[in-house]
């Protein structure tokens, strides 16, 4: 019997030239077949309009997924320009289908017809996307969005490119007396960092380079208050103007009015509202009442927060003179948490291995709840050497896919940590699914153990939540398979499955010593589980506070947004302290200069998904721990996982989610439990 390999695209054959050919062939192949559903003179038909539309681009979709593949986890100039090379021809494309009035029309005729839940829910999904885009106004409209899309696309480009600029610019060259504090593996990355960017460097030993979020993780760890002051102002001025320096200020609010304009074209008062509508929220007043419901608490925490570290810098940790200041909180956080919890990170992660985290833990977990099989596939290689393949079946042997894990960081790859698909099965699409999960984890020398640290375990039951949202989906139409849900809920499913971590049973499976083989002792289990809540004060209002900051730019009319760019900064700050989440000590985790996510990214008017899937996420883990619950399992059952995957996971976009979420906990969302979570009750 030959090995099934599920469609693995074979990697070896792959280069940025052919596939840059390949899908630039296969986009005028879909155009064609497009063009001929369009102008067919038959009547509308499933089989002659929705399963074209929904199945014409099989071939175009699996090599474009390798192109993002090779794009994000590899990386390196040939794929960079594939990859911009081919960007705009894709967004043309889709604009050109769903502008197209005549798809338009053939939609709408079918859906005037009888037809299964699932294609009905299929068709007004479709007529939602094209409605979005404006191809029901009338031509001087549908003109001026193109205009406006274009345009957009060119700004967003540009500001983000100012964003990396501004990282670059206010990196911090530093001296051998300013990295006291920090551990020789830090010193380490900042000295390469140094070697690697001598004009920044300008002849300093080390190199400190920005990350996107105000705080700076290092900050944490610098000993001298001075050092902290600089790496904090440096961060939160970014790209504000200062000196001469990168600007995003015009950009933005040239961005923002268009924006007001796109939403009043297409019939919503702000932009705001139109985002919320795309989502499960619905509308911008049902954001609105929970980001609300938060405010006061959260600033009542962050006020008790800020007072018990004054007082633990002024007793432990401050030189004389030197007076509490927001630059020294995640530094005195860090040293409170350690005396508190007695939680020393290099210890844990003497158990937290990560091969075992990943078989004996994520694995253990979906064996335990969903019955999944994993064999691992040492035959089948991946894009990369570190890549490596398991095969994934359901408890009765019958198959699934491929699960490759690719979670070593190299030089090329994108950061952070994610999941992709190469194929994703359903009724009318694919066979099989093969997903791929992404992690940056430092990879240590030949012969060595990898250890992890504990976010990096929940990252890696993070993303397998949503690769199993993928491995579980059973849908009729493609469209609606796996994680292809609203924004503003899929990250529901991958959150609840960090809830596994932590179990005691699924600990016992994976936190092993990795020498000895030996048990996490009961000391380091305790502190992990009184260390959660901790300084949740500081990370609710830092993320309250941008999610707030990014409601306000997109919940003002066009002829509201301020016209000169000194008017930013006070609009900011006035738009926080109207709400009253602004806060002396804790600066939001983005300001609006260099808030990449909704002025660059995708999340504008949506960086409230985050808060939005949680509420989700922390009422289905109190029901897992409760109703789903056997004995004092904690919801670490078969019964348990077969629910969820029933109501929720199987089920992607093929009906609305609000109800897969309703029909598992029997009632709409109560936002209590993301309250206790949050210590805000
Ligand atoms: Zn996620």
């Amino acid at each position: 019997m030959t090995a099934h390999n599920y469609g693995l695209p074979d990697f070896s054959s792959v280069s940025p030239h052919t596939i840059a050919h390949t899908v630039r062939h296969l986009l005028d192949e879909h155009r064609v077949l497009l063009d001929a559903v369009g102008e067919s003179a038959e009547p509308a038909t499933i089989e002659n309009t929705l399963v074209p539309l929904e199945t014409g681009d099989a071939e175009l979709s699996r090599h474009i997924r390798v192109m993002w593949t090779y794009a994000s986890s590899v990386g390196g100039s040939e794929w960079d320009r594939v990859e911009s090379e081919l960007v705009p021809l894709l967004t043309a494309h889709e604009d050109s289908i769903y502008m197209d009035p005549r798809l338009y029309g053939r939609l709408e005729q079918l859906s005037s017809q009888e037809h299964d839940p699932q294609t009905a829910w299929a068709l007004s999904e479709h007529l939602k996307n094209f409605r979005s885009r404006g191809v029901h106004l009338d031509t001087e409209f549908r003109e001026r969005l193109q205009q406006i899309n274009a345009r957009m696309a060119d700004l967003k480009t540009q500001i983000g490119q100012l964003i990396v600029k501004t990282n670059g610019e206010a990196a911090l060259p530093l001296g051998e007396d300013d990295v006291v504090g920090l551990t020789d593996s830090q010193k380490a990355g900042l000295a390469a960092d140094a070697a690697a960017n001598p004009d920044a460097a300008k002849g300093a030993p080390y190199l400190l380079t920005m990350v996107l979020p105000t705080q700076q993780p290092l900050a944490a760890s610098f000993a001298k208050a001075k050092v902290r002051e600089r790496v904090l102002e440096a961060s939160i001025r970014r790209a504000d103007g200062h000196g001469g320096g990168v600007d995003t200020r015009a950009l933005i609010l040239e961005l923002v009015k268009l924006r007001a304009e796109q939403a009043n074209i297409l019939g919503f008062e702000t932009f705001a509202e139109y985002e919320a509508s795309r989502g499960t929220a619905g509308s911008s007043r049902a954001v609105f009442e929970l980001l609300d419901s938060m405010v006061g608490p959260t600033a009542t925490n962050a006020e008790k927060e800020a007072s018990e570290l004054a007082e633990h810098y002024r007793d432990h940790l401050a030189q004389p003179g030197e007076e509490f200041s927001p630059a020294d909180w995640t530094y005195t956080q860090e040293h409170l948490r350690q005396s508190a919890f007695s939680l020393d990170g290099s210890e844990l992660s003497r158990y937290l291995e990560l091969w075992n985290v990943v078989e004996r833990g994520v694995f253990y977990a979906a064996t335990r709840l969903y019955g999944l099989q994993f064999i691992a596939r040492d035959d089948l290689s991946g894009y990369t050497e570190d890549v490596k393949v398991w095969e994934v079946r359901e408890e009765d042997g019958s198959r699934i896919g491929l699960f490759l894990g690719d979670y070593y960081a190299r030089a090329g790859k994108r950061g952070g940590a994610w999941m992709h698909e190469l194929l994703i099965r359903s009724e009318q699409g694919d066979d099989y699914t093969i997903i791929c999960n992404n992690l940056n984890v430092t990879k240590p020398a030949e012969g060595s153990p990898t250890l992890l640290t504990w976010d990096e375990v929940r990252t890696c039951f993070h993303e397998f939540g949503h690769a199993l949202h993928g491995f579980l989906s059973a849908t009729r139409w493609p469209s609606a398979a796996g994680t292809n849900v609203p924004r503003d809920f899929v990250e529901f499913p991958s959150q609840v499955n960090e809830m596994w971590a932590s179990h005691p049973e699924v600990l016992d499976s994976y936190a092993r010593h990795f020498e000895t083989g030996e048990m996490m002792p009961d000391r380091l289990r305790g502190a992990l589980t009184a260390s959660e809540g901790f300084a949740e004060g500081f990370a609710t209002s830092e993320i309250l506070q941008a999610v707030l900051l990014d409601q306000a730019w997109h919940r003002v009319s066009a002829d509201e947004i301020p016209s000169g760019v000194e008017a930013v900064a006070s609009f900011e700050s006035a738009a926080l302290t109207r709400i009253g989440i602004a806060s002396p000590w804790i600066p939001p985790r983005y300001r609006t200069t260099y808030f990449d996510h909704i002025f660059s990214s995708d999340y504008s008017a949506g960086y409230y998904s985050y808060l939005w899937s949680e509420a989700l996420d922390a009422d289905v883990v109190a029901w897992f721990r409760t109703e789903g619950a056997r004995g004092d399992d904690g919801g670490l059952n078969r019964t348990a996982g077969e629910t969820m995957r029933c109501a929720v996971l199987s089920r992607g976009n093929s009906r609305n989610p609000v109800e897969s979420f309703e029909e598992l906990r029997g009632r709409p969302v109560d936002t209590a439990a993301l309250l206790r979570r949050r210590r805000l009750v």
